[in-house]
C-alpha cells in the first residue's frame, strides 16, 4: 500500500502567513502539467508496484487547474501505477473556487474528499491573513461540496491569531462545527521564515516580535483549549495533534504518513520516501519543468540512518492517539534504541502518559508538552 501526494505550484495571491511553495504567475501551468505527466511515467518504478490507496492534490492551489488538466494527470496515474479499487481521493480547494460546476466536474474525475482552506469564519481575521474569500464564500462553498455529492469534507481552521479574542475564536467553532463537515484540522498560526508576516514582523522589529511571540503561545494554549471544549460534545475525536475527525473519517493519506507508508511526492517541492531514503523536488517551477523536458526528474535523495528512522517514528507517531507502538519500535529498531526509549519514558512524568496494549499514548496534559517529551524521547538528545 503506498500514497501519492502532488503539489499544484499555484496560487492567485500569498497569504501573509504561508510557508509553501507556490507562484502567482499562471501563466507556465500548461507546462506544468505537461513536465507533472512526464515526472510520473518517469518515477512511476519507484512505488515498486505497490497499490495506491490514497492520492492527494495539494499546493498551492490545485483548485487554479482546470478540471480537464486533474484529468489528463488522472490518466496518468491510471497509466502507470496500479490503484486501488477503493481509494481516498482528496483535493485540496480554495472557498472561492468552489463552484457547483467545478465540484461536480471533480465528483466525476474520482475525488471523494474535499479538503477546504477555510481558515476563518470572521472577515476581519481573512483580511488579516490575507485571504482572498469570506465567510459566506467558505459557508457557500461547503453547501457546494455537499451538493455535489462529496461528503467527505474537510477544512482548516487556524487559532492562536493575536487579534481574535477568545469570543470569536468561539464563534468560528460554532460556525465550523454546525456544518456538514467530518473531518476539521486546527493549526496554530506560526510565522514561517519565508512568509510575509515574517519579514513585516521579526524583520522590521524583532523586540515587538519577542513579545508579541509569547502572548501568542498564551493565546495559542487558549485557542486550542476553547477547541478541545467544543469538540466535547460532539462525535469529532482527535486522532492527531492538530486533527478531528467523525470516527471513520481520519485522512487516511496523512495516516498513511504518520504510519511510515512510503509515498511518492510529485511536483515542484515534493517529498517522497520509499521506506528507506527521503528524497524532495526542486523549489522551482522552472527548474523543475526544464528537467522533466530533458528526461530527468530534478530532486535530493537523503539516505536516512536508523537513528534518523527511530527519531522520525516518534516525531511522527507520538502527535497521534494511537500513540508510539512500542512493540513495533524493538522489532524495527532493536535492543539498543528500545531500551533507551524505555528508560526515557520511566523519567517522564506518569500523568503526561498511559501505555495502553504496548502503545505509548499522551494523555491531554502530556500533548500540551508534545515538543518537550519528544525531545526527550529521540535518540540523540542523549548522545
Ligand atoms: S496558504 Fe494556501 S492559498 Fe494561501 S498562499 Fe499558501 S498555498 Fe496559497
Amino acid at each position: 500500500m503506498s500514497a501519492v501526494y502532488i503539489h499544484f505550484p499555484y496560487c492567485n495571491s500569498k497569504c501573509l502567513y504561508c510557508n509553501f511553495y507556490s507562484e502567482t504567475n499562471l501563466n507556465t501551468q500548461k507546462r506544468f502539467i505537461r513536465a507533472l505527466q512526464k515526472e510520473i511515467e518517469l518515477r512511476s518504478g519507484e512505488l515498486r508496484k505497490d497499490t495506491v490507496k490514497t492520492i492527494y492534490f495539494g499546493g498551492g492551489t490545485p483548485s487554479l487547474t482546470p478540471v480537464k488538466d486533474m484529468a489528463l494527470i488522472v490518466e496518468a496515474l491510471k497509466r502507470h501505477f496500479k490503484i486501488a479499487a477503493q481509494i481516498e481521493f482528496t483535493v485540496e480547494i480554495n472557498p472561492e473556487q468552489a463552484t457547483p460546476d467545478f465540484l461536480r466536474a471533480l465528483r466525476k474525475l474520482g475525488v471523494n474528499r474535499i479538503s477546504m482552506g477555510v481558515q476563518s469564519f470572521d472577515d476581519r481575521i481573512l483580511h488579516f491573513l490575507g485571504r482572498r474569500h469570506t465567510a459566506q464564500q467558505a459557508l457557500e462553498g461547503i453547501r457546494h461540496i455537499r451538493e455535489a455529492e462529496i461528503d467527505n469534507i474537510s477544512i482548516d481552521l487556524i487559532y492562536g491569531i493575536i487579534i481574535r479574542g477568545g469570543d470569536e475564536w468561539l464563534h468560528d467553532l460554532e460556525v465550523a462545527l454546525s456544518q456538514s463537515i467530518q473531518h476539521l484540522s486546527a493549526y496554530a498560526l506560526t510565522l514561517e521564515e519565508n512568509s510575509i508576516l515574517y519579514k513585516e514582523l521579526v524583520q522590521k522589529n524583532p523586540a515587538a516580535y519577542q513579545v508579541g511571540k509569547d502572548m501568542d503561545e498564551n493565546i495559542a494554549l487558549r485557542d486550542m483549549n476553547l477547541l478541545l471544549q467544543q469538540i466535547a460534545n460532539t462525535p469529532f475525536k482527535r486522532y492527531e495533534i492538530s486533527n478531528f475527525a467523525v470516527p471513520g473519517y481520519e485522512s487516511k493519506h496523512n495516516s498513511a504518513y504518520w504510519d511510515g507508508t512510503p509515498y511518492l511526492g510529485l511536483g515542484p517541492s515534493a517529498h517522497s520516501f520509499d521506506g528507506a531514503t527521503r528524497s524532495w523536488n526542486v523549489s522551482s517551477i522552472e527548474t523543475y519543468c526544464k528537467a522533466l523536458e530533458s528526461g530527468e526528474g530534478s530532486f535530493e535523495v537523503e539516505d536516512l540512518s536508523l537513528t534518523d528512522h527511530y527519531n522520525e517514528r516518534i516525531l511522527l507517531t507520538i502527535r497521534t492517539a494511537k500513540g508510539i507502538d512500542l512493540k513495533k519500535i524493538e522489532e524495527q529498531f532493536g535492543e539498543v534504541y528500545f531500551t533507551h526509549l524505555m528508560n526515557e519514558i520511566a523519567l517522564l512524568n506518569k500523568a503526561w502518559y498511559q501505555i495502553e496494549n504496548d502503545h505509548l499514548i499522551l494523555t491531554e496534559a502530556g500533548v500540551a508538552l508534545t515538543d518537550h517529551i519528544t525531545v526527550q524521547l529521540l535518540y540523540d538528545s542523549i548522545m
